[in-house]
């Protein structure tokens, strides 16, 4: 299955997205016919439960350029972009949303830019379109630090129309929600990336997954960023300082709360402030340690996927043509 060499992959991850999807291939097939390549189209479909999936398989019997990989239940988004990139041949892989927020009308441009000599080359949603202020503002905010973090001057790190060549799929992790940050960690392994504005819509059916919750998550994985930009290969320098800072402080301190505790009894406010500071502390300290266990954990997740080969995904069948082919 999916032997055919193509030189353009693109690839798609679709959840519940019905209403889009023939409009979607339309445009892709428009743009892609007219630029008279190899390519094919990767549709990923992650567990939807609106009947996407028999879209899908309407639009591998039509068109063979298309390649459909159905996923057992909705992995998210970026496991979703991992199956898809797995199982694509092309030597340049493009990827972008199927709801038609990203234009397929802009992917020629991005290769023409690929071509001058970059690994990646990154949409620019500056006009976006269909999302509230709030989310733009916070989607900026979460922009300019994940740039600092990476070190690179781009606007729209989260925007997922984006061209690379395959070789940067080898340095990125597709783990968790890491496909806002997929420039980034290529930026980390020194692929050269440019950026191109793009267009971007109102989604034109559904709904989106994602509500303002996604900002903790995107700081957490921010964090985690910053952690393997700076100290991936020495963890201790990170990990460890805020122990050596809290010995530190323990042992400074040590001789004042015990002067609170002993006059616990004589006085009413050193009765409370005792516990308090005790609190407080103990506060800081379990947030610290959360924050370093997570990271940690990330760490140790990604050796157990790695070290074992193992997917965050499973495939339940994939479709080419009217061929079907059961996974699992
Ligand atoms: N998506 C997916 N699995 C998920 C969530 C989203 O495959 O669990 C797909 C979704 O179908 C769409 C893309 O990821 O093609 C982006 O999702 P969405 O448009 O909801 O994100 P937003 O544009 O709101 O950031
Ligand atoms: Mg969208």
């Amino acid at each position: 299955m999916f032997k055919q060499a193509s030189s353009l992959s693109l690839v798609i991850p679709v959840h519940n997205e019905m209403g889009n999807l023939m409009l979607l291939h339309r445009r892709i097939r428009d743009v892609m016919s007219s630029m008279n390549d190899r390519y094919e189209v990767i549709y990923v479909d992650d567990g939807s439960t609106d009947g996407s999936f028999s879209v899908l398989e309407q639009l591998a019997a039509t068109d063979l350029h298309v390649k459909v990989v159905g996923l057992s239940r909705n992995f998210g988004q970026t496991a979703a972009l991992a199956a898809g990139v797995a199982h694509s041949r092309g030597e340049v892989l493009i990827l972008l949303d199927a709801d038609l927020q990203n234009d397929p009308a802009d992917i020629p441009r991005l290769l023409v830019k690929l071509e001058e000599g970059y690994d990646l080359v990154s949409g620019w949603r500056r006009k976006r379109q269909g999302d509230g202020w709030l989310r733009c503002l916070l989607s900026r905010l979460a922009n300019f630090l994940a740039a600092r973090a990476a070190g690179i001057p781009i606007h729209d790190l989260g925007c997922t129309l984006k061209v690379y060549r395959r070789a940067v799929f080898a340095h990125v992790p597709l783990y968790g929600e890491m496909h806002r940050f997929l420039a980034a960690y290529a930026a980390l392994a020194g692929a050269r990336i440019a950026e191109v504005e793009v267009r971007h819509h109102p989604r034109y059916a559904g709904r989106s997954h994602y509500g303002l919750d996604r900002t903790l998550r995107v700081l957490l994985d921010l964090l985690l960023l910053k952690f393997y930009r700076s100290f991936a290969t020495r963890p201790q320098q990170l990990l460890g300082l805020p122990g050596l800072l809290a010995l530190a402080l323990g042992v400074a301190f040590l001789p004042l709360v015990l002067i609170l505790v002993l006059l616990a009894g004589r006085s009413r406010v050193a009765s409370w402030s005792g516990p308090l500071f005790l609190g407080v502390l103990g506060a800081c300290c379990f947030g610290l340690l959360s924050l370093q266990l997570g990271v940690l954990a990330e760490m140790l997740m990604r050796t157990y996927y790695e070290s074992q080969n193992k997917q965050p995904y499973v495939v339940r069948c994939l479709v080419s043509g009217t061929e079907r082919c059961e996974c699992w």
